[in-house]
């Protein structure tokens, strides 16, 4: 959702374009006065994506929103709860083809459900959302989705799984009013990936206290980490560092990261603090590098295809990169330098036999034996 003042065309539309950018394949925009919905007529022609008007108190300006052509609505059952008003949005949206999202929030709840349910339980949200389809059903009108936003996350699954049991209709998920990262994205992922790992939810808002690029972003991250979505950004993946680390794991993910964002692959990258154990560990990465003694040894799916000096290990990685998109992992594996696998193994056992086997696996066994052979 944009945060410009929406009769700002060219900031909002800038902003527009930042988020569909970041990965937003819909934008919300406020509706909240008619200069708004004057700036909505001019946003919505040039935006790259569509355009949702979001409205609260005032039905007339769902109806200019409409009139600036804007691909749907968002109507808070709270705030607009006369029915007449209701129904004259829905018929001019039927008319225009336009779906409606009723989008219930905890924070704003119809004030007879709350007398009614005394708090904004599961219950109370499901039925202001059932209510208000009541009245759009006396249009016909069908071309529905629904949120039931709390911002207390168990609250928030609850009242999905409750509606999802009780209602038919697409579903719009979001924590609202989550509040600044990281706890905001926390609540954000906890309750939405709860709800889509249970194959409930077809849109979703992270509700950040943060630039609306970073929602975006956060939203689409979440989605390719879930196989919902194709990749098309980076995934970097790094190992924790332990005492085991050659490099400053943080730096060198860092550097890798902000030069692989710029080269805007949609790879998937390991950065591991040691060749001892991060090859493996990291084999299913599409490439990464991994720290020798003052060296970086650079794999393609676990297999080393180059080591290289420490200093140069980050553009060595972004050169390799860069050549795996273009010509494919079999390609690259194939195309290894003669030597690197024989070099790489023999940093490993050196290491391991400088910082010993840190699971001390043949002690192990040894005291087991011990104890299990113990005459008592
Ligand atoms: S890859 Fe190496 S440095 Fe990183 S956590 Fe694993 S053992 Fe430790």
């Amino acid at each position: 959702m944009t945060t410009t003042k929406t009769a700002d065309v060219d900031k909002t539309l800038a902003q527009v374009y930042a988020l569909a950018a970041g990965g937003a394949d819909i934008v919300r925009i406020t509706c909240n006065d008619v200069g708004a919905a004057e700036g909505l007529a001019e946003i919505v022609p040039r935006s790259p994506v569509p355009i949702i008007a979001d409205i609260h108190y005032q039905y007339r300006l769902a109806l200019a929103a409409l009139e600036a052509g804007v691909e749907g609505l968002r109507l808070n059952p709270g705030n607009i709860r006369k029915p007449h008003q209701i129904r004259a949005v829905a018929r001019e949206a039927k008319d225009r083809g336009i779906p409606i999202r009723v989008g219930v929030n905890a924070g704003s709840l119809d004030r007879d459900l709350m007398a009614r349910f005394g708090s904004a339980t599961p219950e109370a949200l499901v039925a202001s959302a059932q209510k208000e389809i009541g009245y759009l059903a006396e249009e016909d009108f069908e071309d529905i989705k629904i949120s039931v936003k709390h911002s207390h996350v168990p609250s928030m699954v609850d009242s999905y799984r409750l509606l999802a049991d009780t209602l038919d209709y697409p579903l719009h998920l979001g924590v609202t009013e989550a509040g600044p990262p990281p706890g905001g994205l926390i609540k954000s992922v906890a309750g939405i990936a709860t709800l889509l790992l249970e194959g409930i939810g077809d849109t979703i808002r992270f509700s950040l206290t943060a630039d609306p690029v970073e929602e975006a972003k956060a939203g689409r991250q979440l989605l390719e980490y879930l196989d919902l979505r194709e990749r098309t950004g980076l995934d970097l993946i790094a190992c924790p560092s332990c005492g085991r680390a050659e490099v400053d794991v943080l730096a060198v993910a860092q550097e890798a990261q902000v030069k692989l964002e710029e080269a805007d692959l949609p790879i998937q990258v390991a950065v591991m603090g040691c060749v001892v154990n991060g090859p493996g560990e990291a084999r299913e990465a599409d490439i990464g590098i991994a720290a020798g003694r003052g060296r970086g040894h650079l794999f393609i799916k676990g297999k080393v295809v180059r080591v290289v000096p420490e200093a140069e290990m980050v553009d060595a990685l972004l050169d390799e990169a860069r050549l795996l998109v273009e010509e494919g992992a079999d390609a690259r594996v194939a195309a290894a330098d003669r030597g690197a696998a024989g070099l790489a193994s023999r940093d490993r056992r050196r290491l391991l036999q400088i910082q010993g086997d840190a699971n001390q696996a043949a002690a192990r066994r040894a005291a087991v034996v011990k104890v299990a052979s113990r005459d008592r």
